[in-house]
């Protein structure tokens, strides 16, 4: 067996030992005979592995106990919509901070259903920075003001909570959810799709302070309810039962590797290896303003781009995986997630150094 270095944007690389333990479970989790994806998610098994990750999760990230933890389906995409129809809370609109293309799609699916403001936005400098909090026209009167913490295509990210002078802050964390510590109290509702640092696609994470809840649009079906969703544990239906129960194992490994705090002082290490490198060598530019880079996605352009497509092939020569850009900048882009090793950023730029001796 040969692994990849695998910088894919997500879904992406999972850590090791996880891997080996699902291996290990696979055919008999934990004595029951059955694999996890056979159980009913009504049987104890089961309720004893959803429990233990929320648990496992509510301890890793800090969540007060007036957050509630849902596990549900349909990625940041389907929260993208369920955000307005929970939140508006009897209010005509929002505002969003449109800091790359995932957040212009979450005001412009938001704009179905609510008025949205959008209260910023540096689409006209091609969304290389996040601008300037005195610069956003928030209006005091929003249900809420979404923010997009890590632009997973921009590689442009938030390094601390915007003040909303009160107004519920809502955070799609589905690339930089658990790379470092935050203080959730900061937030009203933090949601991420599994695929980047959490687990397999298929469950998506809701952490929500529960005086948020209750006043649905009118018509909201209960499936994209959170109360409804929260008051049944999130099973209201089947569960993605797989993806949750792995899930479960990413936490546990993150408690091992020392938590929030560990983990987030080794993501500072890997982006700063791969960012002074790319800012010490002219062949290669990395568009983002120093202070907003992001520590999980970085993107960067090659002094001649006619040659991206032997640096892709190169690298997938040597092993290295992933590092094409979004097609909408183009370019290349390394996402180094929580997985992603200090070795493997290393090999990154020791092919990035060699490619640049092959040019002369
Ligand atoms: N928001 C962000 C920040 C993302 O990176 C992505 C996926 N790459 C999405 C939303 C969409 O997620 P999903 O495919 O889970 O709907």
């Amino acid at each position: 067996m040969k692994r990849i270095v695998n910088f894919s944007a997500g879904p992406a690389t999972l850590p090791f030992e996880v891997l080996q333990q699902v291996q290990a479970e696979l055919l008999d989790w934990n004595g029951s005979g059955m694999s996890v994806m056979e159980m009913s998610h009504r049987d104890k098994e089961f309720m004893s592995i959803a429990q233990a990750a929320e648990q496992d999760l509510r301890e890793v990230m800090g969540i007060p106990a007036n957050y509630k933890v849902l596990f549900m389906q349909g990625g940041a995409t389907a929260q993208f919509s369920f955000v307005p129809m929970n939140l508006l809370r009897g209010k005509a609109g929002a505002d969003y901070i449109v800091t790359g293309d995932w957040g212009k799609k979450a005001a412009k699916i938001g704009g179905q259903l609510c008025k949205v403001n959008v209260a910023a936005s540096a689409e006209a400098d091609k969304f290389t920075h996040i601008p300037e909090r005195g610069s956003w026209n928030l209006d005091p009167d929003a249900a809420y003001v979404h923010i997009t913490p890590n632009e997973t295509i921009h590689g442009v990210e938030f390094h601390a909570e915007p003040d909303t002078a009160g107004v519920p802050l809502v955070a799609d964390m589905s690339s930089n959810i658990l790379s470092r510590p935050i203080d959730v109290s900061k937030y009203g509702l933090i949601y991420a799709g599994a695929q980047k640092n959490i687990g397999p696609s298929g469950v998506t994470i809701v952490v929500v302070r529960e005086d948020l809840l209750g006043e649905t649009l009118p018509k909201t079906p209960a499936i994209f309810d959170y109360k409804q969703v929260a008051d049944n544990e999130s099973m209201l239906n089947t569960p993605p039962c797989f993806a949750w129960y792995v899930a479960g194992l990413v936490f546990k490994w993150m408690k091992q590797q020392g938590g929030m705090t560990a983990i987030g002082e080794r993501n500072a290490a890997k982006a700063a290896l791969l960012y002074d490198y790319i800012d010490s060598e002219p062949f290669y530019t990395n568009p983002v303003r120093k202070a907003d880079r992001s520590r999980m996605n970085v993107p960067f352009t090659l002094a001649n781009p006619e040659r991206d497509a032997d640096f892709l092939k190169g690298a997938k020569a040597v092993g290295l995986s992933g590092l094409k850009g979004h097609r909408s900048v183009g370019g290349m882009r390394a996402s180094i997630y929580n997985a992603m090793t200090i070795d493997g950023v290393q090999a990154l730029v020791d092919y990035m150094k060699e490619f640049v001796r092959t040019q002369s």
